[in-house]
């Protein structure tokens, strides 16, 4: 049989090798019930303990505080840069968006066509290499939200630390896609958190949203239900059809992370494959170079170029004959990327690293 890869991929990407071997057992016929997850009525009662399992067990691993919502829609992130805006403002109040990469970049603009956000912060002359000092950010007294995206994923910044809204009715809204469940998380510091499921805690498909209660029931008046939090929130995700086999799927990755020991032991795993691979780029003598300041160098997503790019094109393709796929950089910025979510585990890490001194040594 075909072995598996490494896949370093930064979206959809690695899952547990546990979480998809429990998949597999439990495919064809989930406990009692006489047939799989996805043929099952998403209202019936073995459904719902899924869901609701998979909520509890979320909100034992984030310590969601109970005047928070959480919420598995769908859509991706991408729909939620639109909905965060229409359920959040007035389409003539003003908001602010700190802007550290294409991620954010997308989000501000989606939300011009709802509202009147401004760019209070921007990476992009620095080529989005840096996060703005949380002292430092001007923002707009009146914006009812504050917008980040907490890491980066193709531009490899993530915030250690995050702003404070200076409007006191505004709250911080994070994009947590790419490292979410990487850490443990304030969620209290948070009005809403966003994220797409592909990267740490699922298949694609399902997005998950965990909102302040009272922020809920202010949509516009244009929004579309399907993006309105209130009626997603009145029907416990369930107004129409969910993704319920995704649902499925990120309750079996909250399970396991939570048999790992919560997010506190994750986030020790996540720093230790990080140290080692931006070790060894920083070890390279240049051969290897990593763009992003160290201070907030992502620990899911590492970005890196080689002196000799001429080189790119090999690294890839012998790293692919040893079993590691998907190192390439976005196509918007070049370089390699190595994604090492919650799923990689440390003996990928070491693999690649190995490879690396390797590939220098013959080539350098
Ligand atoms: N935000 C971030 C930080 C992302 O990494 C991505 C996907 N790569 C998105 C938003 C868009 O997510 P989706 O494809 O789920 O719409």
């Amino acid at each position: 049989a075909q072995e598996r890869v490494f896949n370093f991929a930064a979206g959809p990407a690695t899952l547990p090798e546990t979480v998809l071997l429990r998949a597999q057992s439990e495919l064809y016929l989930w406990r009692g019930s006489g047939m799989s997850v996805m043929e099952m009525s998403h209202r019936g009662k073995d459904f719902t303990s899924i869901i609701e399992k998979a909520e509890s067990d979320l909100r034992t691993l984030l310590q969601i505080p109970p005047e928070y919502s959480v919420l598995f829609l769908q859509g991706g992130a991408t729909t939620q840069f639109a909905a965060v805006p229409l359920n959040l403002c007035a389409p003539e109040e003003p908001v602010d968006y700190v802007v550290t990469g294409s991620w954010s970049d997308k989000a501000f603009k989606e939300a011009q066509k709802y509202c009147k956000p401004s760019v209070i912060w921007s990476g992009k002359s620095e080529k989005y290499t840096k996060i703005p000092s949380l002292q430092g950010l001007e923002q707009n007294p009146d914006a009812k939200y504050l917008h980040i995206c907490s890491n980066e994923t193709i531009h490899g910044v993530e915030y250690k630390d995050y702003p404070t809204p200076t409007n006191p009715n505004g709250v911080l809204v994070a994009d947590m896609s790419s490292n979410f469940c990487s850490k443990p998380v304030d969620v209290s510091k948070f009005g809403v958190i966003y994220a797409g499921a592909q990267k740490n805690v699922g298949p694609s498909g399902v997005t998950i949203v965990i909102i302040r209660n009272d922020l809920i029931g202010h949509a516009q008046g244009l929004t579309p239900v399907m993006l309105d939090y209130k009626i997603h929130a009145e029907n416990r995700s369930l107004y129409n059809t969910p993704p319920c086999y995704g649902i499925y799927m990120c309750g079996l990755v909250f399970e396991d992370l939570l048999e790992q020991g919560g997010l506190g032991e994750v986030e020790k795993n996540n720093v230790k494959k990080a140290e080692i691979l931006y070790n060894a780029i920083d070890a390279s003598n240049g051969f290897y170079k990593c763009p992003v300041e160290k201070s907030v160098r992502s620990l899911m997503n590492v970005p890196f170029t080689l002196e000799k790019s001429e080189l790119e094109g090999e690294f890839i393709k012998e790293a692919a004959k040893e079993n590691m796929v998907q190192l390439k950089g976005h196509r918007s910025v070049g370089g390699m990327r190595a994604s090492i979510y919650n799923a990689m585990p440390l003996p990928g890490v070491q693999k690649l690293v190995a490879f690396m001194k390797d590939f220098q040594a013959r080539h350098a």
